[in-house]
């Protein structure tokens, strides 16, 4: 579905992402594991243009190949490097460490805001996806309810259907279960089990390694911003092959 070939990406002097490959197949589910800092939040920001790298190329499956090198020169190229960027944009839809709901508007507002005003769904029509796709994360009580009147994992299930709402090929997943209280996390981590079995395609980044563990289809190990190992989970966790694989499981587990 997603091919993606030597990203690079500095802010500053920091060499964050140093040519990073990445490949998910449709119905996948990829873990992006590694130490603070190692840049699995700024790949994933990447891959779907809410950060732009230095260098390399993303390609969706049928759309166009973008390439990355540096800032086009004329106003025609940066158009159209604008206009490959939002293609490779609509591909995927992120959920954030931290949901990101409108405070001012209802959850049902929140999750058909997207498709309304940006993919032009008719409003009828959004809302009743909308609220079927509450229903699936049993909030379908909550549809008119406000994000304060909610509990974190609630609020967290709600940024996840905001994303379903979209339709995407791809679902982008930013540690979703960091900024939750410990009891809350089990939830939200059962709806994306629930979304992975139901085949949609994934990539996330998780501290939760028993996740990984269980649902992934491969890890891949990101360590100063290269990816220091990669494998079927059940290889990676029992038998790493680098040390500083082992080290880093080591230390978190
Ligand atoms: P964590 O697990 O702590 O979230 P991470 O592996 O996701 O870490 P990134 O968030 O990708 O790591 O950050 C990698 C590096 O890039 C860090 O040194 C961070 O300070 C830096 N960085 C990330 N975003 C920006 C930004 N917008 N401006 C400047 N530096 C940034």
């Amino acid at each position: 579905l997603l091919t993606a070939r030597g990203i690079h990406k500095s802010f500053g002097d920091n060499h964050v992402l140093r040519g990073i490959d990445l490949e998910v197949r449709r119905g996948q589910v990829v873990a992006l594991i590694g130490p603070s800092g190692s840049g699995k939040t700024t790949m994933l920001r990447s891959l779907n243009g809410l950060e732009t790298p230095d260098a390399g190329t993303l390609a969706f499956d049928g759309g166009p190949s973008v390439t990355f090198e540096g800032a086009p020169r004329s106003g025609r190229a940066r158009r159209a490097a604008e206009a490959r960027r939002t293609a490779l944009r609509d591909r995927s839809a992120m959920v954030f460490q931290h949901h990101n709901l409108f405070p001012h508007k209802t959850v049902l507002q929140n999750v058909t805001e997207g498709p309304v005003q940006v993919q032009r769904v008719p409003r009828a029509q959004a809302e009743e996806r909308g609220r079927a796709l509450l229903d699936r994360v049993g909030l379908a009580e909550k549809a008119d309810a406000y994000p304060r009147q909610l509990s974190g994992g609630q609020q967290q299930r709600v940024g996840i259907v905001r994303a379903l709402a979209l339709e995407p090929d791809l679902l982008l997943f930013d540690e979703p279960t960091s900024s939750l209280d410990p009891e809350l996390v089990g939830d939200v981590l059962s709806v994306m089990k629930g979304l992975a079995d139901e085949g949609w395609t994934m990539v996330v980044v998780t501290h939760e390694l028993q996740f990984a563990r269980s649902v992934a289809d491969e890890v891949l190990f990101l360590d100063g911003g290269v990816v220091a190992e990669r494998g079927a989970p059940a290889q990676l966790f029992s038998a790493p092959r680098e040390e500083r694989t082992r080290q880093f499981l080591h230390r978190i587990l």
